[in-house]
């Protein structure tokens, strides 16, 4: 799947401009692709359709649409929601509609018209704004999408739903929800993103004559994880190979309360591939889980009274850190006054990729700048109330557009972050973003994000490059999960079933 962002999108119909393709001629095409969406889906012939045109190419696409739909026998009405359009070639389509027999109203002038309309509408159509669409929507707008919302039929968007952003998924709470949408060229951030499958509906992508020249030179920010990106990427275990050659991740993990996180994440890695598994854990975590691990190498550390990593630990952790070719802090640590200065020690030391989880992101968010201190890649894995520790943005922001405050935080400090939640996205260092869509509502459960930072550190640990491996990590639990779901529903599922689905993941690819 091909994703580009608006910004992109517009530069390749420049690009196109030098293929004999003028702006006319792809407002042409993608209003004639939409057109033809449409009749592939549905019998449009003496059908009512109505098309909320905005004042910009958009609504451009929209005229040309409704030319064609009427063409092929519908009966026509166009709403001009801004008023008469505002660049030239959604003008001159305009004015090929001006002799055909298709109503043209300006939203607000004639509202009897309006009602009766809808209420005999066949197929709606927004073509109000395009992928340019950022920002808020306003009350008058959120008035017309409320309109379209309430309208009981078969809704389609052109380019992408008025009211969501096309980069990031946002949607206004009163943005167009469509049941299909079609766009133009390439996929959007959004198109692609599951989580505004709820307004996208159906993606339709639909080919406007733009030659694939036009795509030279624009360089892929959103990527699309799928089974093929994911097995193009782990090694084929050689045969002439020895345990040092897949890694060695050192897991520090656990504390008296939290004895299942290091058991989970130990495990999770050990069953990702990698050739050596340490835990460094108390004393007591170490000795308890033993029985459950004994393929780990256990390094007992000293503890505090309370039962979490002591400080006095951090001489033996740094011996241990040099073997390391990976390490992942932070699964059941605790956010004692110790663990918050081992993760910052960990962070400042550390000369190998460091994943940071669970109480490690607590820990470096009482002080977020030692990450520009930290020599190694760091991926961090935050749901969304860490992230909105991390960030001090409160979590409903977060959880209208995780991703602008996600790329920000990973641009910033140079860190990969792993934004999970239903729909989890994984943003790069230099911006880019890998989009998820493995997983299910069963891995909502305690346990489940350790299981995560296991596989990712496993993954690092075999010298993946940090935002590939949190991507494709992200990938494969929530494959194994989706497997556990089957066997044993998502109600029943546990976190240790997702890591007993592992060996099926991989097995079956
Ligand atoms: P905590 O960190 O709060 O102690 P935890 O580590 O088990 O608990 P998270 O860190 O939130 O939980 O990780 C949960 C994992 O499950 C993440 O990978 C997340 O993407 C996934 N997940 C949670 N809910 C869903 C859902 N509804 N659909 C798909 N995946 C989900
Ligand atoms: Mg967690």
């Amino acid at each position: 799947m091909r994703i580009v962002t608006s910004g992109q999108m517009k530069k390749i119909e420049e690009n196109a401009l030098h293929y004999a393709l003028s702006y006319e001629r792809m407002m042409e095409n993608a209003g004639s692709a939409a057109a033809a969406a449409i009749r592939r889906r549905a019998d449009i012939s003496g059908r009512y359709i109505t098309i909320f045109c905005g004042r910009g190419n958009n609504g451009g696409d929209g005229f040309v649409a409704a030319r064609r739909l009427y063409e092929s026998g519908a009966n026509v009405a166009v709403i001009l929601t801004d008023g008469a359009p505002k660049t030239g070639q959604a003008a001159v389509m305009l004015e090929r509609i001006g002799d055909m027999d298709i109503a043209v109203v300006a939203y607000g002038e004639d509202q009897p018209y309006l009602t009766q309309r809808l209420a005999e509408t066949d197929i709606l159509i927004d073509a109000i704004y395009g992928t340019g669409f950022h920002g808020e929507l306003d009350e008058r707008h959120r008035d017309i999408c409320r309109l379209i919302n309430g309208v009981d039929t078969e809704t389609y968007a052109l380019d992408i739903p008025s009211g969501v952003n096309a980069d990031t998924g946002w949607a206004d709470e009163c943005a167009v929800r469509a049941d299909a949408t079609v766009v133009f060229d390439s996929d959007k951030p959004a198109t692609a993103m599951p989580a505004a499958a709820d307004w996208c509906g159906e993606v339709i992508v639909a080919d406007i004559g733009i030659p694939p020249e036009a795509h030279e030179g624009i360089e892929r920010q959103f990527t699309l994880v799928d089974a093929a990106y994911v097995f193009g990427r782990l090694p084929r275990r050689r045969r002439d190979t020895h345990k040092g050659d897949y890694g060695k991740l050192l897991n520090v993990a656990g504390s008296q309360q939290y004895m299942g996180a290091a058991v989970l994440s130990t495990l999770a890695a050990m069953r990702t591939g990698a050739g050596y598994v340490t835990l460094a854990s108390t004393k007591e975590v170490c000795r308890t889980v033993l029985p459950l691990l004994p393929e780990a190498v256990m390094r007992p550390l000293r503890q505090n009274p309370d039962g979490s990593l002591s400080w006095q630990a951090m001489d033996e952790l740094r011996s241990a850190m040099e073997r390391a070719t990976a390490i992942l802090i932070g699964n059941g640590l605790g956010t004692g006054e110790d663990a918050v200065r081992i993760v910052s020690e960990v962070l400042k030391t550390a000369s190998c990729p460091v994943v940071v989880d669970a109480d490690g992101i607590n820990a470096l968010a009482r002080n977020i700048n030692i990450l520009k201190r930290a020599r190694c890649d760091v991926i961090l894995t935050p749901h969304l109330a860490e992230l909105s520790r991390l960030t001090t943005l409160p979590v409903e922001q977060l959880k209208a557009d995780v991703l602008t405050a996600g790329r920000a935080l990973a641009c910033e400090y140079g860190v990969t972050v792993v934004l999970k939640g239903a729909y989890t996205l994984t943003a790069g260092p230099d911006g880019r973003v890998w989009i998820n869509t493995t997983g299910n509502a069963g891995l909502a459960k305690a346990g489940s994000g350790d299981v995560l930072a296991g596989i990712i550190g496993a993954l690092t640990a075999q010298g993946h490059n940090a935002p590939e491996a949190a991507a494709c990590g992200v990938w494969l639990h929530g494959l194994a999960g989706d497997y556990a779901a089957d066997s044993h529903s998502q109600y029943a599922m546990l976190a240790r079933d997702v890591i007993d689905a592992l060996p099926l993941v991989f097995a079956d690819h």
